[in-house]
C-alpha cells in the first residue's frame, strides 16, 4: 500500500510561529497519490451510511471524492453565514477565540447516517463540532475519516470519547 505521508509536507511556522503545518496540497498536486489516498479512504471508512460530510475547506475536497466513489452524497460543513438556507450551527473554541460551522436545516432527515470528513485531525475540538452539528440536525455519525491524525494532541481520542469511530491514514 502507496505511503502517503512522502507526498504530504510540514511547513515549520505556519500559520504561527513553532507550528509544524501538515500541507496536503502537495497530496492533491499528485494524481496518482490523491487517487491512491481515495482509494485507502474507501477502503476504511466502511459503506454503512447515507452521506459524507465534509468540513470547510480541505474537507471538502477529500469528502467529494470519495463520496463519489462509493455513489454517496455530499454534507457541505460551513464556516458561518455561507449558507444561503435556514441554518444550524455549532460554535466552538480555537486557540485563540471562536469560530461556528453550519450547515442547512433540512439537510439531513431523522436518522441519516453519516460519514464525517476532514483532512486533518489535532485537537478534534473542529470535528467534534461538526459531529454536534449533524447530531443537532438529526443526523447519526457513523463514523469520523482523516487522511491525518497528529495522536499527541488528542483530537481522536476525545472524538471516539464522544461516541464516534476514528479512522486516519497518515499519523
Ligand atoms: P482541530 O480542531 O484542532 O482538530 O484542528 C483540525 C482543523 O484544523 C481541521 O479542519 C484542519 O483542516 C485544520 N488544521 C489544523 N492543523 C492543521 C495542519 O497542520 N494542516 C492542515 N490543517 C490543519
Amino acid at each position: 500500500m502507496r505511503d502517503l505521508s512522502a507526498a504530504i509536507r510540514t511547513i515549520p511556522d505556519f500559520p504561527a510561529p513553532g507550528i509544524q503545518f501538515r500541507d496536503i496540497t502537495t497530496l492533491l498536486l499528485d494524481g496518482a497519490a490523491f487517487g491512491a489516498c481515495i482509494e485507502q479512504l474507501a477502503a476504511v471508512v466502511g459503506e454503512d451510511f447515507n452521506l459524507v460530510a465534509g468540513i470547510e475547506a480541505r474537507g471538502f475536497v477529500f469528502a467529494a471524492a470519495l463520496a463519489h466513489s462509493l455513489g454517496k452524497g455530499v454534507l457541505l460543513l460551513r464556516k458561518r453565514n455561507k449558507l444561503p438556507g435556514a441554518t444550524l450551527g455549532v460554535n466552538y473554541a480555537l486557540e485563540y477565540g471562536q469560530d461556528r460551522i453550519e450547515m442547512h436545516a433540512d439537510a439531513v432527515a431523522p436518522g441519516t447516517r453519516v460519514l464525517l470528513v476532514d483532512d486533518l485531525i489535532a485537537t478534534g475540538g473542529t470535528a467534534k463540532a461538526g459531529a454536534a452539528l449533524i447530531r443537532q440536525a438529526g443526523g447519526v455519525v457513523v463514523r469520523a475519516a482523516f487522511v491525518i491524525d497528529l495522536p499527541d494532541l488528542g483530537g481522536a481520542d476525545a472524538l471516539r470519547a464522544d461516541g464516534v469511530e476514528v479512522v486516519a491514514l497518515v499519523a
